[in-house]
């Protein structure tokens, strides 16, 4: 039903993907239930500056866990999006990760960040800002503390829509985060008009970095645009020495990959967090 890319792990959807089979309305009732009794996992993966080795943050993301196996976010973030509920499932991953990024702080990891994914419609969903305003507030936490990330194909497919309530969180205070930077079509002019703080690059730009030149040409514009637009450039998907390298080498602000870690579970974050040394993996 979804074809598996010959690059690991990566799903490409096929027209007939949008059919109602049996097995999407299945899971479908069982999303529903899930997202309504708040079952689904939020797990956390390191932001770290490259310089110096200090973790600035943490990408929260959606897991969710069935008694036959785990279904990728890819697929239910579709499915939430498609039935309607995406925007519950959004309101509870911002509840969890500022929760836990309140119990961050508290643990004397003063600066630490974390970072929500939105998804498109939820961006030209009025209600989002309130929610995450009411949400900073239960959580006393300032709004600095949360970036959201949105994805550049998400950001250009309702721009007029999309950049009303990107005013209204950025007036909040919020950061905003362009993800999966390279693969929409946003232009140069586009960007610099856009309220936003953050670039991510792709990680199939990351991906072969150190041997592949054209790979590596979309990375170092990306980074030249980010200094030029004074936008924080982090790259995900960093998984070898020789990538956190290049990247650290060339001012990339920011890295995120199986490098560093790979997502963890709640409590594992934790306790990642206060076991690692800020340089540990500088060395080695
Ligand atoms: P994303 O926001 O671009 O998140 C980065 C993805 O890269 C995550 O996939 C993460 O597990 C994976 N990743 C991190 N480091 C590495 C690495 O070194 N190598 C490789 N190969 N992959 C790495 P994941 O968790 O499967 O999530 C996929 C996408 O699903 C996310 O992409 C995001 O667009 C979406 N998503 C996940 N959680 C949520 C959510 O709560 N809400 C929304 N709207 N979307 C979500
Ligand atoms: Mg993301
Ligand atoms: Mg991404
Ligand atoms: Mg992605």
């Amino acid at each position: 039903y979804a074809a598996k890319n010959a690059r690991a792990g990566v799903r490409v959807y096929q027209a007939e993907d949008d059919r109602n089979t049996p097995r999407r309305l299945a899971l479908m009732a069982d999303l529903r239930a899930a997202v309504e009794q708040n079952r689904l996992e939020v797990h956390y993966q390191p932001k770290v500056d490259p310089a110096s080795g200090r973790v600035i943050g943490a990408e929260a993301l959606s897991r969710w866990f069935r008694a036959d196996g785990t279904v990728p976010p890819d697929e239910f973030i579709l499915l939430a999006e498609r039935s309607g509920l995406i925007r519950t499932l959004t309101r509870n991953v911002l509840d969890t990760a500022l929760a836990a990024c309140a119990g961050w702080r508290r643990d004397g990891h003063h600066d630490m960040t974390v970072a929500v994914n939105l998804s498109p419609q939820t961006i030209a969903d009025r209600g989002l800002a309130e929610d995450v305003r009411v949400a900073l507030l239960r959580h006393g936490l300032p709004a600095a503390a949360l970036t959201l990330e949105i994805t550049e194909t998400g950001l250009m497919a309702d721009p007029t829509n999309s950049l009303a309530t990107l005013e209204t969180l950025r007036g909040i205070g919020v950061k905003l985060s362009v993800d999966d930077f390279g693969t929409g079509h946003s232009s140069l002019g586009r960007l610099s008009e856009l309220p936003i703080q953050e670039v991510k690059i792709d990680k199939g730009f990351v991906r072969d970095l150190t041997t592949t030149a054209g790979r590596r040409a979309v990375t170092d514009a990306t980074l030249h645009l980010g200094r030029a637009l004074d936008l924080l450039v982090v790259a995900e998907g960093v998984e070898t020495r020789e990538e956190f390298d290049y990247l650290r080498a060339h001012g990339c602000g920011a890295v995120q990959g199986y490098y560093v870690s790979r997502p963890l579970p709640a409590a594992a974050f934790t306790a990642w967090l206060a076991d690692r040394p800020a340089r540990s993996y500088l060395a080695a």
